[in-house]
């Protein structure tokens, strides 16, 4: 079974191997446990229900709350030579009639519907008659009253989904949802403990920073001139925002297109197909922008104020760098969105108990502005996502905490251990007759016997090998190249032995009084 998926992935798709997280999520549909899969934008959701649609007999429903999505998803599986289609309000009805001829007569491995879709009795009754493979809520956080994105319709058709006898298994996928939301979407489609898949929601790409006491309109208008090539996305909070900047940028002529509910359709599709094709590479937008949108090299998101929640945060920065590769999301902070924010809880029309809920979740997106703490981690806490804990070192609390520590005595043990090694060993081996390490090998080369054995006893070996990484990447060491690269003294280190150089580097602070003799 295992070697099926493996071959259909290879076959259909042309991948190799399985993300985490994907062949435990198909293994479990496979053998008909309901199942819900959590992970990050990019992680490779689509995989999870395409594999057993394809492996298992009859069409897969995929429920799916965006017209754009359907399309994109259904031409890029046709575009594979796997039948599938669409059932929305965008197309006439001469073609749904002949698209549901075509679903009852099980001709689709896969068929994306709109949740609406299943108010109609005359589509209920074609689902009664097909063979159905499974059922998948993408971006299922929109079936719960706690997820940001809230369609009533997601969740009323569940029970009437239930009903019908002829569904083996239902799956649910997303991206963001906190643990209430988990629960929520458990209890609904029945799906067990265990059966929840979560990979974490850690995006490794992403550098997340918070710039605050800068005017928002310059702090931009600096950036894209920096950044002439790179596609972005700026989030405004109101559409009123985004029309200023967007005349403010315009009139600066860069190349900026601009989305949000106050425009027509015609319009909104026109900047849409314009920023994907990258004629314009900056959107200006409010929320109304941006879900299911597939632009892989979108380089950063900016945010032109601080948006409501972490969840509508974290799912619109997360738009950035979905193809793996390096991306900054930038939040702009100012105390006055504190306001604008709660004056947009207070207008809208959620009962009691919801606006307190929005309330504490705003205070959390307002802590996440204030926190001094590593900002990644910030999320992926707030998330309760435990299968990271180390800070991410790239956003600009991180950065912005290392300090700039003068490390010459410590390059000067470094350097003097790699000459009495003879310089024929490497940065793991220097690292730990550094540290006194009881390791084997040390014995072995006699290596323990040196004066420089434990010379650096106070530190770990991740800060010594980070420390040498670093004298060599400032070309104070040299290392000779091969499978195991040895460290070698150059002229640079004869200078710093000589104490005629001195070494900068920066370090983290060391949050305990207990360390600071070693600096
Ligand atoms: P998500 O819906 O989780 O945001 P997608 O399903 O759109 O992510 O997948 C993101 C990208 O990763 C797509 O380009 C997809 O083709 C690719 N992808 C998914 N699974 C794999 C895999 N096992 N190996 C390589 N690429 C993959």
């Amino acid at each position: 079974m295992i070697a099926e998926q493996q071959n259909i992935l290879k076959t259909y798709f042309g991948y190799e191997s399985f993300r985490p997280g994907q062949s435990e999520v198909i293994d479990k549909v496979m053998s008909l446990t309901n199942t819900l899969a959590v992970m990050p934008t990019g992680g490779g959701k689509s995989i999870c229900y395409q594999v057993p649609g394809l492996a298992r007999d009859g069409t897969a429903i995929i429920i799916s709350p965006l017209i754009s999505l359907m399309k994109d998803q259904v031409d890029s599986l046709l575009a594979l030579g796997i039948s599938a289609t669409f059932i929305n309000s965008s197309i006439t009805s001469t073609e749904l009639e002949r698209r549901m001829t075509d679903i009852a007569a099980g001709r689709y491995k896969f068929v994306y519907v709109a949740p609406e879709r299943f108010e109609s009795s005359v589509f209920v009754n074609v689902m009664k008659k097909i063979k159905i493979a499974l059922v998948a809520f993408d971006e299922a956080h929109c079936i719960s009253q706690w997820g940001h994105d809230f369609r009533p319709s997601y969740r009323s058709i569940v029970p009437n989904l239930k009903r019908l006898r002829n569904i083996p298994v239902f799956m649910a996928l997303t991206a963001t949802a906190t643990e209430e939301v988990i629960t929520d979407i458990q209890g609904l489609l029945q799906i067990e403990e265990q059966h929840v898949i979560n990979t974490g929601f850690a995006r490794d790409n992403l550098a997340f920073h918070i710039v605050k006491g800068k005017d928002r309109t310059t702090y931009i208008r600096a950036f894209l001139e920096e950044n002439p090539d790179k596609s972005g996305i700026i989030y405004t909070a109101t559409r009123k925002q985004a029309d200023t900047l967007f005349e403010q940028l315009e009139k600066r002529d860069i190349q900026v297109a601009k989305y949000h509910a106050g425009m027509s359709e015609t319009e909104r599709k026109l900047a849409q197909t314009s920023f994907l094709h990258d004629e314009k590479p900056v959107m200006i937008a409010t929320n109304a922008f941006g879900m299911g949108i597939d632009k892989s090299n979108v380089r950063y998101v900016i945010h032109y104020a601080m948006p409501m929640n972490i969840e509508s945060y974290y799912q619109e920065a997360g738009r950035a760098g979905r193809d793996g590769e390096a991306s900054d999301c930038i939040l702009l902070f100012s105390p006055q969105d504190i306001q604008l924010q709660k004056f947009l809880i207070e207008q809208s029309l959620m009962d009691e108990n919801a606006k307190q809920q929005e309330y504490r979740k705003l205070q959390s997106m307002v802590n996440y502005c204030h926190t001094q703490g590593c900002l990644s981690k910030f999320i992926l806490d707030y998330f309760k996502d435990r299968t990271n804990q180390e800070n991410c070192g790239s956003c600009s609390n991180c950065v912005d905490h290392l300090e700039k520590t003068d490390i010459t005595e410590e390059a000067q043990m470094i350097m003097s251990c790699v000459k009495r090694m003879g310089e024929r060993f490497g940065v793991s081996m220097t690292a730990k007759v550094l540290k006194g390490s009881k390791d084997k090998k040390i014995q072995e080369f006699n290596l323990h016997t040196l004066s420089t054995y434990g010379l650096m006893s106070a530190y770990t070996e991740k800060e010594l090998t980070e420390r040498i990484h670093f004298l060599v990447a400032e070309q104070l060491l040299a290392t000779e190249e091969g499978k195991f690269p040895t460290l070698k003294l150059n002229q640079n280190s004869v200078e710093v032995l000589k104490g005629k150089r001195t070494v900068d580097m920066y370090t983290a602070p060391i949050p305990t009084g207990e360390d600071d003799d070693y600096y």
